[in-house]
């Protein structure tokens, strides 16, 4: 099959290549996101293929259907970003890679706290800079604390196993959550909030999951907490989560999402960053930690969503 492949980022290309070997789809890349004025690079094929990034509304998607295109396939977990009324309404397939290695943002976020606690980033800057002092560089042990963890799925879980391998105790609130291990007390979300030295938020953005760190539930933590996000964005309100930094209620805040990345991920970062006065001003303090997105990032994860995606090409061209 003829597929069209919408990435910026060339690693997609070298995982597909390798497990598509034996030639079983063509892949046209093409190094842009899909909208309105790309979707004409898609003629000629019968699937796309494409990421969070690319968006599929419903005036994308019937565009698609007037060049035949057939298939969209998901090079993620996520959704969000295609219009599925719509796909339906087209009778397009839409197939997505539901499960992979839940291990690499888990280990993603535990590489956040230790980065925070142990002050790692500065340290770096410092010693390249010459300077081997120690001030201000003190961090706490692990062993000990008590860890919340939001959304206790497949990478919450993984992420619980890491932290219990810690000593930390093991606090966990999941309304679905029904068998976890003996080591993840279940407890309120209002007891989470109250007794957590970290936080980390592992639920999906939905209507219910909005801002789940809001005003009202920092006044809840304890003083100094470190809060951790590497699920999505808008799961903490900005404005709120500036000024608790700001007094201090916040020790630390470590985040791979951000409300505003949808905007960031679509123009040069650098331009759009300039004008984003919340991004930059989280930037703005020492300690908080910002990367762009790339818990998933792993060689281990890779190969499995291209395994996956292109499994799904095969099962979408029988039908
Ligand atoms: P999952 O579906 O296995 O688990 C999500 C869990 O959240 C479920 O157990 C669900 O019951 C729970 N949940 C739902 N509503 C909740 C609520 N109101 N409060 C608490 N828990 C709630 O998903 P997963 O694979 O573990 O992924 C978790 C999130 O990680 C995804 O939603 C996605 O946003 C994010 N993610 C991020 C990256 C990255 O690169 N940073 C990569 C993959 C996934």
């Amino acid at each position: 099959m003829k597929v069209a492949f919408y990435s910026t980022q060339a690693y997609d290309r070298d995982s597909f290549d390798l497990i598509n070997q034996n030639g079983m789809h063509e892949f046209l890349y093409f190094d842009i996101n899909l909208n309105i004025q790309t979707v004409k690079l898609a003629q000629g094929c019968q699937a796309i293929c494409i990421f969070v990034n690319d968006h599929a509304d419903a005036d994308v998607l019937r565009a698609l259907a007037a060049i035949q295109v057939k298939i969209v396939v998901l090079r993620c977990a996520g959704f969000n970003q295609i219009d599925l009324e719509e796909a339906k309404r087209l009778n397009m397939q839409v197939l997505r890679v539901p499960a992979y290695s839940p291990e690499a943002v888990a280990e993603h976020a535990v590489a956040m706290i230790l980065t925070l606690n142990r002050k790692t980033h500065k340290a770096y800057n410092r010693v390249r800079d010459g300077n081997f002092s120690l001030n201000r560089l003190i961090g706490f042990n692990l062993h000990g604390k008590t860890v919340g963890v939001i959304g206790l799925g497949k990478i919450g879980l993984a992420f619980c196993k890491i932290m219990h391998g810690f000593g930390c105790k093991v606090l966990g609130y999941d309304p679905l959550a029904t068998q976890v291990p003996d080591y993840i007390h279940l407890v309120t979300i209002d007891e989470l909030f109250a007794s957590s030295d970290i936080i980390s938020l592992h639920c999906p953005l939905l209507s219910s999951t909005l801002h789940i760190i809001n005003e009202q539930r920092l006044a809840q933590m304890k003083d100094g907490v470190m809060l951790i996000n590497t699920s999505r964005g808008g799961l903490i309100e900005s404005k709120p989560i500036i000024q608790a930094l700001k007094d201090g209620k916040v020790g630390f805040l470590g985040i791979d999402v951000y409300e505003q990345e949808e905007k960031l991920f679509f123009k040069d970062l650098s331009e759009d960053i300039i004008d984003d006065d919340d991004i930059l001003r989280l930037m703005s303090f020492p300690n908080v930690l910002i990367t762009a997105h790339q818990g998933f990032l792993t060689r281990e994860a890779l190969f499995e969503i291209a395994h996956t995606t292109i499994q799904n090409l095969a099962d979408a061209e029988q039908g």
